[in-house]
Parts: structure tokens; sequence; C-alpha cells
């Protein structure tokens, strides 16, 4: 028999909720694409989780989705089925509490606080059932972003598998930041045999303050290697030692980052002195006279030649992304003579999602939040991270009334429904 809260949890389903919506017609900078709208609350298949967001992660990929560029997810989804919504509700993170679910669920319940992890895939289809790895699969998509319903709306819809105990020693603004940089971090650092962290092994981190890389720099830490972090100024520098870096590297100082220059130019020989430059500045920083085994790559073009160069023999070049552009070049020589890898990654499957959680919950990685901003100012706030506003983790809280709520002392006042949906259900 369903319990008290699940049954008031059922009768509470809202028909409708606020959200921030994108649609074709004002596809461009996120000030003006991303507007409020009252929106139907979808109804759920068996396998899915109404969750109330409390607070939402900021990523870049809905700036990508607002502007519609350089993928229309509206249109490619509606390519792929056409009864999908002409709108997108983007956030690709969330933390809430679970107001109803699916008739085959069974992991969480209504009530329950979660973090919610990012990748949905056809969980039922041959290929994901054979694949080594869900992530592979052609269906492998990413919620908030190739998928609608994400977290800039009081309420979200996702797979039971995406859902995950909230650390309850958490708020909610900082457990909404975690599961998107934090796993796609711990995959980089450890998924790729033989070329995971291992204890003593130096790792280099591009944009080591930045969201991604304030969690490889502890998770490098948490694993037991030295982790070289390259930053652009001294007081980045000093946050990133506070988190578990040996030393630090500013990218200024050096000069001649960007395209490889012809191997023959003279372009080439200032290029290979800067390099020769960021190497010894790499093992000053290090305090040894030894190169990294694995490069953090996220950072593309302007970074991707030294990150192949610096790379130790045998050593890996990772890379999840590219904010620089994404043609990047290398030497091939020094791929194949010193028989060094270079490794696509893309976010993180379930085990990873729940390694990299219990290196939270055994608080040997904190959650790096460096800004917070109202529910009223998702527009504004993705304006700020596409202006280059923003460094690092942000929140947008949504249900939650203020800052600093969601630990377990006061989950119970925070479960009670907001008054916005109460009026709305
Ligand atoms: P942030 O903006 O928080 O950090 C990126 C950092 O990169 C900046 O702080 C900056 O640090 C550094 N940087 C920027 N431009 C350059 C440059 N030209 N050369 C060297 N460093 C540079 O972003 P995130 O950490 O959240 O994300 C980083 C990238 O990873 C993005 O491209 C994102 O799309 C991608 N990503 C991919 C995922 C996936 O699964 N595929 C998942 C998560 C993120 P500083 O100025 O201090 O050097």
């Amino acid at each position: 028999m369903a319990s008290r809260q699940e049954q008031l949890a059922y009768q509470d389903y809202p028909k409708t909720m606020n959200a921030y919506v994108i649609r074709s017609e004002r596809y461009g900078e996120p000030i003006d694409a991303i507007q409020p709208e009252v929106i139907a609350v979808p109804a759920l298949s068996s396998h899915q989780v109404l969750i109330r967001v409390m607070a939402a992660g900021l990523n870049y990929n809905n700036v990508w989705a607002a502007m519609g560029n350089p993928v229309d997810v509206i249109a490619a989804r509606r390519k792929r089925n056409r009864n999908a919504e002409p709108f997108h509700i983007g956030g690709s993170e969330a933390s809430g509490i679970v107001t109803a679910v699916g008739a085959e669920v069974s992991h969480v319940k209504p009530g329950d606080a979660v973090v919610v992890s990012c990748s949905i895939y056809d969980a039922t289809s041959m290929e994901s059932r054979t694949a080594p790895d869900p992530m592979f699969t052609r269906s492998q998509e990413i919620y908030g972003y190739e998928r609608n319903y994400g977290s800039f709306a009081e309420y979200t819809v996702v797979e039971d598998y995406q859902c995950f105990p909230k650390p309850d020693f958490l708020t909610w603004e900082e457990s909404a930041t975690l599961m998107l940089n934090g796993p796609t971090a711990y995959k980089q650092l450890t998924h790729w045999v033989p070329n995971n962290v291992k204890p003593g092994d130096p790792v280099l981190i591009w944009g080591a303050a930045g969201g991604l890389g304030s969690l490889s720099v502890q998770i490098v830490r948490a694993l037991g290697g030295l982790p070289v972090g390259v930053v652009s100024s001294e007081e980045k520098g000093e946050y990133i030692r506070s988190l578990g870096a040996v030393g630090y590297i500013i990218r200024q100082h050096y000069h001649h980052f960007g395209r490889l220059p012809n191997v023959t130019s003279e372009e080439h020989d200032a290029w290979a002195k800067a390099f020769a430059a960021f190497r010894r500045d790499f093992f000053k920083a290090l305090g040894q006279k030894e190169l990294p085994k694995l490069v953090i790559e996220h950072s593309g073009k302007d970074t991707f030649p030294t990150s192949l160069q610096i790379c130790d023999r045998s050593g890996m070049v990772v890379t999840v992304g590219g904010t620089s552009g994404y043609n990047c070049d290398f030497d091939v020589r020094h791929l194949w003579m010193h028989q060094k890898r270079i490794q696509g990654s893309h976010y993180a499957n379930i085990r990873e999602c729940h390694e990299f959680l219990q290196l939270v919950n055994q608080k040997r990685i904190s959650p790096t939040l460096n800004k917070v901003f109202r529910f009223d100012e998702v527009p504004y706030a993705h304006q700020e991270l596409l202006k280059g506003r923003i460094n690092g983790n942000a929140a947008i809280l949504v249900n939650a009334t203020m800052p600093g709520l969601g630990r377990k002392e006061d989950a119970t006042q925070q479960a009670a429904p907001s008054a916005r949906n109460a009026e709305q259900a």
C-alpha cells in the first residue's frame, strides 16, 4: 500500500509548471531566447521520475541551445520524433525532491532527495544491453540538452537510473553542480585503462580553476596522483592549491599557444622555445623532473599541440571539449615515436557517477560552487555565461527559497510544496 507521503505526492501531481523555455522563433542571445512560460507537466512513462527541482546547475550547453547553434536541438529532436514538443527546457543538472514515479520505478520514491546525472540511453535496446558501456551506444543523449524537460523548471522528468541519493550534508545548490563536471572528470581520470591515474602519477590539468578543472584537481589528489594546474592568475593558482594541486602554471606567461606552426618554419622555432619554457615550469610546479602521464584537455585548439607534446611516453591526452576551437594540431612524430594516446571521452556511466558520489560522500571531494542565481535570473545567468563572465560551477535556485538550504537538518522544511506550485496545482 502506498504510504501517506506517496498518496499526498500523487494528489499534488502538478498540472502546470513555471519554466524557462527556448523556442526556435526566438533563437539568439540567451537574454532574449530564454523566456518564462507556463508549461504542462508531462505524464510519466513507467520508468520515469518527476522531480521538484530545488536547484539547477548552469552549463554552456544551454547557451548553445538558446542560440540554436551549433545544433538546433528542437529541430533535431523533431526530426527523430515528429511528435516532439516545439520548445526546449534546458538544464542538465539538478538537485530536488521526488514527487511522483512511474509504475516500474523501485529505487526511488516520492519524498526522496536526489541529484540527477545527465546521460540518457535506451536501456531496453539490444545495443545498450550488449555494448561494453551504454555511453558508447547510438541512443545515448544528454538530459536537458538533446532531451527536453531539463532542470530550469519547477519540475523535471528524468529516467529512474539518473537519480542518485543527494549527499545529505550539502545544500541544494552545492549538490546541483556536482553531477555533470564531476563524473566527466572522474571518467577522464579512471576509465581509459591502462592510462588511468595511479598513485604518484603527475597529471596536467588545463583550466584547473574552472568547473571541470577544480573537480579534476580534487579527484587526482583523491586517487593519489599529483595534479599540476594551468590557470590565468596567481589568485586562481592559490585557489587550486587549496584544492590539492601540487603546483600551477600561469598560461599568460607563454606567448605561443595556438595552432602548431609548420615544423620547418621560424615560427616553429619560437613555438619550440615557448614549449621548452612551459615544460621547465611544469617540472618546477611539480617539484620533480617528470612529464605528465595524463593531460586533461577540454581547451582545444589553443592548447592541444602543447598537450600532446608534453605528455609522457605511453601517456594519454584525454579530451572532452574544444573551448578555444575544434581544429586541433599535433606533431604526429610524437604520437608514434613515443607511443602516446589521444582519447576522446564523454560524460560517464552509472557506475562512474556512483563512484564519484562515493568520493563526495567520503568528503574527499568538495563542490566548487562559485556563483548562485535566483530562478528569475535564468536568462541573465546564461547571458553572463555567453559573455565569459562566469568561471567555474554556478547554480540557479529554483524552488529553494534562499541559498544554504537542503542539508539534512532542514530537509523537512524544504519538502513543503512551494507557494508558486500550490497556487497552480
Ligand atoms: P569553465 O568555463 O568553468 O572552465 C574552463 C576553463 O578553461 C576556464 O576557466 C579557463 O581557465 C580555461 N580556458 C579558457 N580558454 C582557454 C584557452 N584558450 N586556453 C587555455 N585555457 C583556457 O568550463 P567547464 O570547466 O565547465 O567546461 C570546460 C569544457 O569542458 C567546456 O568546453 C565544456 O563544454 C566541456 N565539457 C564537456 C563534457 C563532456 O561530457 N563532453 C562535460 C563537461 C564539460 P583560465 O582562464 O584560468 O586558464
